[in-house]
């Protein structure tokens, strides 16, 4: 595969009018109140209009989606009819994301972008009544969104064909093949024309991504607004070591320490498993903090209220686990905190890319334990960086200072055993040694009787499938098969097999 790497082009000089976009198009812009292209738009728009391919590096956040949703809709303009017949409304742009939220995003952009024109579009997700969106797909639209798996049963059902696409999109390709989507990619790639134009974003490349890339695209322009695999440059990061047990003390003390400095209280705390994950939200509400967790057991329906209650403000901390929170479109994110660290350093990056949006600036504070120095190691392999150390106060990182002070304390009492002659006491010392384990940190063991029961998944719960996120993550760290029940979970891609 060859691929051309475009020069920047001057972004900052670039207005939309300068690419030569309509004006139905134009006046859609200014009703969002863009004002200029980003540095994504400034370069992809002038090369998505010249039909040619593109592979683009860009994070969430960036515009990405306009800077492919404009010109795709500049191209199909000429092909808009005004007729209310099906037939005249084939689809001819087909834009593919892991989630039904993004799905969902992206489809909210392209009718705003359109809706001066008569370019129809729709979005089909899984977990949801397929009928409607049939009932959409039959009376025709140009541009369809959808997630794979729902779209294939549309396939399956003749609800849509896919004979006169011209344009693919495959959104956060990277997150689809992590959440198994490749034979889905596969068997929908094959159902298009092989004379079309393809754009593949993806806020890393892995080898995986590569491989697609190769198969599916024919001589891309490599669109790049950060270093693939980097981070933005707005985001100041900064990692805390504190000692097992310490760490949901230590997001209280960090969520404490902003409120106090009159930061922004708001922030996603990120936990790598659902039982976790509910776990820190509870602590959180238990310590004063509005706090709500999201994660796979939670309905679609539950998901929606804490995105609501978060966006207005009324959550301040929104634990969620890396699949629960993907593709959630919350503007101006100051603050993102992993309560752990991602297995997967990827992960890292998408988690922190959720802050420091459309040049705002960003924390991304992340919390670790002994032990977790690999993945740490890992992630500053990948984002090629070091991740400056911080400390917090009252927290004793290592443990060293406590053991060293345990020791002081064990050898004097040894000291006046002898002295006394008289070995026993041992009862009395472990009870001292366990106050003092009690008092040496922030850390308080919590009396909720919640925190000792067994998990049990909410009767919504996904539980029946097999796979948890965290063993997900791991799956899809080893690039093993069965992924298919996280999108399942998600309601992405419940499938008929
Ligand atoms: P995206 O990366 O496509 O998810 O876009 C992130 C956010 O930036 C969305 O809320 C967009 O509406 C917004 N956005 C995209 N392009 C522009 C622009 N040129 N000017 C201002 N906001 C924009």
């Amino acid at each position: 595969m060859t691929t051309t790497t475009l020069p920047d082009q001057n972004a900052a000089e670039q207005t939309f009018e300068s690419f030569g976009l309509d004006a139905r198009i134009l006046r859609a812009l200014s009703e969002q109140g863009y004002t200029k292209p980003t540095p994504i738009q400034a370069q992809a728009i002038p090369v998505v209009l010249l039909g040619k391919d593109v592979m683009g590096a860009a994070q969430t956040g960036t515009g990405k989606t306009a800077g492919f949703a404009l010109p795709i809709i500049q191209r199909l303009l000429p092909m808009a009819s005004a007729s209310a017949s099906p037939a005249r409304h084939p689809v001819r742009a087909l834009m593919l994301t892991p989630t039904r939220e993004l799905a969902d995003q992206v489809y909210d952009n392209v009718a705003r972008y359109a809706k001066h024109t008569d370019l129809r579009s729709t979005v089909v997700f899984g977990g949801v009544d397929m009928n409607p969106q049939t009932d959409a797909l039959r009376r025709g639209v140009e541009i369809l969104v959808a997630t794979p798996g729902r779209l294939l049963d549309h396939v399956q059902q003749k609800s849509v064909n896919l004979s006169q696409v011209q344009m693919l999109v495959l959104d956060e390709a990277d997150r689809m093949l992590d959440m198994g989507f490749l034979p889905d990619l596969q068997r929908i790639i094959n159902l298009l024309p092989a004379q079309r134009q393809t754009l593949l974003f993806s806020a890393t490349f892995s080898p995986e991504i590569k491989r697609l890339a190769a198969s599916y695209l024919k001589q891309p322009v490599t669109i790049e607004v950060a270093r693939s695999n980097s981070t933005n440059e707005n985001v100041r990061q900064m990692v805390y070591q504190v000692e097992d047990g310490q760490k949901q003390a230590a997001v209280v003390h960090l969520l404490r320490q902003r409120a106090e400095q009159g930061l922004s209280k708001q922030c996603i705390v990120f936990v790598n498993s659902k039982i976790g994950c509910s776990r820190l939200a509870r602590h959180l509400e238990r310590e004063g903090i509005n706090a709500a967790a999201i994660h796979g057991d939670k309905t679609q329906t539950e998901r929606m209220q804490t995105l609501e209650g978060f966006k207005n403000g009324t959550i301040d901390a929104l634990v969620a686990t890396d699949v629960a929170a993907r593709g959630l479109d919350i503007a101006d994110m100051p603050c993102v905190i992993n309560f752990d660290l991602p297995f997967s350093a990827e992960d890292y990056v998408h988690r922190i890319g959720r802050t420091g949006r459309a040049g705002a600036s960003g924390d991304a504070l992340s919390i670790f334990v002994p032990g977790d120095e690999r993945l740490l190691t890992d992630i500053e392999k990948l984002i090629k960086r070091s991740v400056p150390r911080g400390t917090l106060e009252g927290f004793d990182p290592t443990g060293e200072k406590a053991r060293q002070e345990d020791s002081d304390r064990r050898r004097q009492r040894t000291d006046v055993r002898r002295a006394r002659g008289n070995g026993d006491g041992e009862g009395e010392d472990r009870r001292r040694r366990h106050d003092h384990g009690g008092s040496r940190s922030a850390f308080r063991p919590s009396d909720d009787p919640f925190f000792s029961r067994p998990y049990e998944p909410s009767p919504n719960s996904a539980s029946a499938k097999p796979a948890d996120e965290m063993i997900a993550a791991a799956l899809s760290r080893g690039r093993q098969a069965p992924k298919r029940p996280v999108a399942a979970l998600l309601g992405g891609a419940p499938r008929k097999s």
